[in-house]
């Protein structure tokens, strides 16, 4: 149940509502908006007399909201969330782009360090590298683990990038105290008991659409991690599988206006793992800048041939600047557009 409540109502008595409403064993989420303030309930509203609430002198409106996400909804928190990363407070959503690069596992610090330098100075705003890897075979590599982790972290002493890194266990998190951003990949998306640890950290979580997942499951995963206390989310769309077979996965670019309207929070797109080559990330990357995504998550190697893992949809570290200009080019003749 969304309640609007009228234009310069004191603070007081919308405090009031609040805990009349809390009292009842129901959450709120309280959106305050140059216009209007906006209570957010959640929990079992039914035992909330609606016409009794749309009746008090301080509302201006009750609207009940019919989809299951209630805290991920737009019609709880109006205007874009803007998720704040590592102790730079930097930026995502509401205009603040993601520019996410680096390999899709990290091999050697020379390679991460190698890396991170050159994707920094093409304009990557964070550094990506798996170091706990969801292989779909065993005898694959599957990440440096623990010692992955330490390696971003020296990445990230030396450029001052943020990290991004994938979890798989939720027995794993003291391993991720410093990670800036905890990635939720595509096969985890659905693991349940994963999210709702994630949910008491205050941790951002870039949360990726599963491989044959709706948008409106992507959206209940969100919930998951949001009802257990955390709001700081990132959702990414990689790709679905479908009948398609000339790339890895199907971009569904058309994910990205719809969340943006389903949801506040900010969305990315990943044309890595959802073409599978190299050569196709470019054009995926300007269609999702031009689509208004708020940022994308780029894999990129220092020499793909000999890549672990993901070589062919890696770029070199020159073709990623190339990638960085186009984006920074089409953004800004979107943002002429506006
Ligand atoms: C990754 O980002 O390296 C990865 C495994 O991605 P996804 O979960 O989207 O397949
Ligand atoms: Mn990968």
């Amino acid at each position: 149940m969304v309640i609007i409540v009228k234009k310069d109502t004191r603070e007081e008595r919308i405090r009031d509502l609040i805990q009349w409403i809390e009292s009842q064993n129901l959450r709120t989420h309280v959106s305050t908006g140059d216009y209007s303030t906006i209570i957010g309930v959640i929990g079992d509203t039914t035992k909330l007399d609606e016409d009794l609430i749309s009746g008090l002198d301080i509302v201006e409106g009750v609207k009940r909201v019919s989809e299951p996400f209630k805290s991920a909804n737009r019609k709880f928190h109006p205007k874009d969330s803007v998720i704040e990363v590592g102790a730079e407070h930097l930026k995502v959503g509401h205009g603040n782009f993601a520019l996410i690069a680096g390999p899709c596992s990290v091999e050697s610090e020379e390679q991460i360090i190698s890396v991170a330098r050159s994707v920094k100075a093409a304009g990557a705003t964070m550094l990506r590298g798996g170091a706990f890897k969801p292989r779909t075979s065993p005898y694959d590599f599957q990440g440096l683990k623990a010692d992955g982790i330490e390696l971003l972290l020296e990445a990230k002493r030396e450029t001052g990038l943020p990290i991004v890194t994938e979890i798989m266990n939720a027995n794993h998190l003291p391993l991720f105290e410093d990670v800036d951003v905890i990635q939720v990949g595509a096969r985890n998306m659905q693991n349940f008991e994963l999210l709702k640890e994630l949910g008491k950290t205050r941790k951002p979580i870039l949360i990726k659409r599963g491989l044959a997942n709706t948008i409106k499951e992507l959206l209940m995963s969100a919930e998951y991690i949001m009802a257990s206390g955390n709001e700081n989310i990132i959702l990414c769309e990689r790709g679905v599988r479908t009948f398609e077979t000339a790339t890895r996965n199907t971009l569904d670019l058309s994910a990205v206006p719809v969340l943006h309207e389903l949801t506040h929070l900010p969305v990315i797109v990943d044309p890595s793992h959802a073409t599978g080559v190299a050569r196709y990330v470019k054009p995926m990357a300007m269609a999702a800048a031009a689509c208004g995504a708020d940022g994308l998550i780029i894999e990129v190697h220092n020499d793909p041939p000999h890549a672990l893992c993901d070589g062919a949809q890696s770029l070199r570290p020159e073709q990623f600047e190339d990638v960085a200009k186009a984006v920074r080019r089409v953004r800004a003749a979107a943002l002429a557009e506006d």
